[in-house]
């Protein structure tokens, strides 16, 4: 059991996640909401955040604050400055405070800034050691910088940091994955999202017919993957997420225990009070103060629905007693049915009075996550 995530588990969780969505240059790959930075449009989107935040009025303690992107070190120090100065009072007393940032954005000054306003965690945008494939799929840093940003990191005392990496990605052999590997050995990382390239339509790589891995060679990397970062001190605690020394991101993690969380920003996503909105993804939209999209409550047989999905992606997997609590139903007797068949098959087991999956069914998430949905 992971000490972090079963506290949060059982202290109710509340996040906030801000979306920045400018970008220098976009990948090859990328489906995010995302656009080209341009200094008007990020100031004017700042002014446009803020009144969204305020019109919330937060008067409840956040546990976690996430800054994600897009690529938020794309903006200026004075413009990253003003926008941590609005979530300052947000900030004071969270738990984890993460910022994404790209290497080739970063500066001392930047991380200066960061330790003053109290983030304490750096997701950083690696995705692979190899400059070659870097470049193929539009990727602007080098190995050097990454190396230099987690060591200044480290220095100025921002220890927790997160690296995002990637496989099944154009031109990669197992030999290219295995190398980027050895090097996250010699790094003093906490964390790892390790994700499979998801080929989505619109996308440039799509455009060029790229084809990447079949279902078997990919379960067979997951599996490598898994297996050596196991080897060298890390442990999969979500189905692509590692961590090392007791470091999982707590943020992500109230997500995946279906907790709540504000989210602000162009098409970011809250979820408050059972009822789940989306913001437009509309730059103009967004500038001009329509922030919602839409909303939708979430009924008590979909908020158990979401939870066992969520929860089944966490290693951990979801406590039965916090779920007779939350629901005031008896998880294993209303889903008896359905996860009979994964019991059977060793996929799923019940341990420490928490349903997780096994180490076989963290690999086949995917295949049982799709039959529960059916
Ligand atoms: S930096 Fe991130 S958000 Fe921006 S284009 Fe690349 S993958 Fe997309």
């Amino acid at each position: 059991m992971n000490k972090k995530i079963e506290w949060l588990e059982n202290n109710e969780g509340m996040g906030l996640y801000v979306h920045i969505p400018f970008c220098t240059n976009i990948c090859t790959y990328c489906d995010f909401s995302k656009m080209y930075y341009k200094k008007e449009w990020v100031d004017r989107y700042l002014e446009a955040l803020k009144k969204e935040i305020q019109q919330y009025a937060i008067d409840v303690p956040i546990t976690t604050v996430y800054i994600g992107g897009g690529t938020p070190s794309s903006l200026t120090t004075e413009q990253l400055q003003t926008l941590l100065q609005m979530l300052q009072v947000y900030t004071n007393n969270v738990l984890e405070y993460t910022i994404e940032v790209n290497p080739e954005s970063m500066t001392c000054e930047k991380l200066q800034l960061f330790k003053a306003y109290g983030i304490n965690r750096l997701s950083i945008g690696v995705q692979t050691f190899n400059e070659k494939i870097l470049k193929k799929i539009g990727r602007q840093h080098c190995n050097q910088e990454v190396f230099r940003l987690i060591y200044q990191a480290q220095e100025i005392g921002i220890n927790t940091i997160s690296i995002d990496l990637m496989y099944n990605l154009p031109l990669q052999t197992k030999e290219d994955i295995l190398k980027d590997l050895q090097i996250v050995e010699t790094l003093p990382i906490t964390h790892l999202s390790y994700y499979s390239l998801i080929l989505e339509e619109h996308t440039m790589l799509y455009n060029e017919h790229f084809e990447g891995m079949n279902e078997q060679e990919e379960y067979t990397m997951t599996e490598m993957i898994r297996e050596k970062l196991g080897q060298i001190g890390f442990h999969r605690y979500e189905i692509s997420n590692f961590e090392k020394n007791g470091h999982p991101s707590l943020h992500n993690s109230i997500y995946w225990l279906n907790q709540h969380y504000y989210g602000f920003g162009l098409g970011a996503h809250g979820y408050l009070q059972n009822i789940r909105y989306s913001n437009t993804k509309q730059l103009s939209a967004y500038l001009r103060g329509e922030f919602l999209l839409c909303e939708e409550t979430i009924n008590q047989t979909e908020s158990m629905f979401e939870a066992l999905m969520l929860g089944l992606r966490l290693a951990n997997g979801i406590s039965l007693s916090l779920f007779k609590q939350r629901y005031h139903i008896d998880l294993l007797a209303y889903y008896q049915e359905r996860l009979q068949p994964f019991f059977d098959q060793g996929l799923l087991i019940i341990e420490e009075n928490h349903l997780r999956p096994t180490s076989k069914g963290m690999d086949l998430l995917d295949f049982i996550l799709l039959e529960l949905v059916d």
